[in-house]
């Protein structure tokens, strides 16, 4: 084995390097034209992103979690409704339910593709409705570490179940089943543009895609203050700027120009990003799968591998061994959002969550990024064998 490195855990400063003075163009052009705000990028990276995953519309915002807060805002969700979602997932997930006054309500996941359980969703709907304290609303999937959720079954529960399905696609924008995206089976599909994620920009930013023109229009009335819509003044005689007529209360969720100016050069080589990253993925799975469980993607599923994540039985000494030698390792996630004190007042499904309890403690992801070279992978991988037969 080589001497020790010091390895990124996703090497972003690669990923600029690689793609050299486009960003830097982009952004000095956005700064020269001074429309820093809602400038004509935005439009021109909102028309491309829907094209991308699949949808008709696509709204811009200025994080993945008001991404997932305008539907439910527009949708008037609110207090005595319940919102199902994963209790597995980064802390936005659900935090926004409480934002509109609802509850949500946590439903354990699958062992082998750490998504959604639909038997337990069912499982927690039912139970909801037994209760008669809250009222089912609202589906939130998430697309864990990447890969799609199990959305036939899940969209199949929301019918008959009358609720609407939100695909929070934070880690796995641009990820598909069968060749669609999540939005084929979801009212919105939402994403995160903070740099980690695998369509990332230079700060924060997000988006919503949904093909309901209405939501649309409603959604982009909420991100800048409730403005009026084309809607809300026909028919009214109203001599200012629509935008000074507040028709509800909104918020000022925008994305910059010069993000937008980013990720329109970002997204023209994300489809081959996400080659690499599966490339990546590939290779761990042959080589690792014999030592740790490696992660299992759905029948038809093409994950963006947001992280690559592994399940062994000491995480900890796995983690201590490979810092040792220059590996950063991360635990997504250690302590489950239904056992968090911010969230430990709302209910569960009656199933108590034991496949999310015993994946806390055991799940850890190794670094993943699409400038990850197979020089340094050998050493990730021989690394991690090395420890786990040290550990044996
Ligand atoms: C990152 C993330 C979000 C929130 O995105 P921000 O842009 O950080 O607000 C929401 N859901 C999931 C699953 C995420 O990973």
């Amino acid at each position: 084995m080589s001497a020790p490195k010091t390895l990124a855990f996703i090497d972003l400063l690669a990923q600029r390097r690689r793609l050299g003075e486009r960003i830097d163009k982009a952004v000095m052009s956005a700064v020269d034209a001074g429309q820093w705000i809602m400038g004509p990028q935005v439009r021109e990276f909102e028309k491309r992103l829907a094209e991308f995953g699949g949808a008709k519309f696509a709204l811009s915002c200025a994080n993945g979690t008001d991404a997932l807060a305008l539907p439910l805002m527009a949708w008037d969700i609110g207090p005595g409704d319940a919102v199902f979602c994963p209790s597995f997932t980064f802390a936005a997930t659900a935090e926004v339910v409480p934002w509109v006054g609802a509850s949500p309500v946590f439903v354990d996941i699958l062992p082998d593709t750490f998504n959604m359980n639909p038997a337990d969703l069912e499982a927690a709907i039912a139970k909801t409705k037994a209760d008669g304290k809250l009222t089912p609303k609202v589906v939130i999937a998430v697309d864990l570490f990447g890969q799609p959720a199990d959305y036939p079954a899940i969209k199949a529960i929301c019918d008959r179940e009358g609720l609407k399905l939100i695909a929070d696609s934070a880690q796995g924008f641009g990820c598909t089943l069968d060749g669609k995206h999540p939005l084929h089976w979801a009212d919105v599909a939402t994403t995160s543009f903070f740099p980690a994620k695998p369509l990332g920009c230079y700060g924060d930013g997000g988006a919503v895609l949904t093909n309901d023109a209405g939501l649309v229009e409603l959604m982009d009335s909420l991100r800048v203050h409730g403005k009026a819509t084309q809607r809300d003044v026909e028919g009214r005689s109203f001599a200012h700027d629509p935008k000074y007529l507040n028709m509800r209360v909104g918020m000022n969720s925008r994305l910059d120009t010069i993000q937008a100016a980013i990720l329109l050069e970002k997204l023209d080589v994300y489809a081959w990003e996400i080659d690499r990253r599966n490339e990546v993925a590939d290779r761990y799975a042959q080589q690792l799968s014999d030592v740790a469980r490696t992660p299992a993607v759905i029948e038809g599923g093409r994950s963006t591998w947001a992280q690559y994540t592994i399940e062994v039985e000491d995480r900890d000494g796995l983690a201590q061994a490979l810092k040792a030698v220059g590996v950063p390792t991360a635990a997504y996630y250690p302590i489950p959002l239904h056992m968090q004190p911010a969230y430990d007042s709302h209910p569960l499904s009656p199933s108590g969550l034991p496949v999310t309890l015993d994946k806390a403690k055991r799940v850890i992801s190794l670094p993943m990024h699409p400038d990850l070279n197979v020089e340094d992978q050998d050493y990730i991988i021989q690394s991690v064998r090395n420890a786990i037969g040290a550990n044996a």
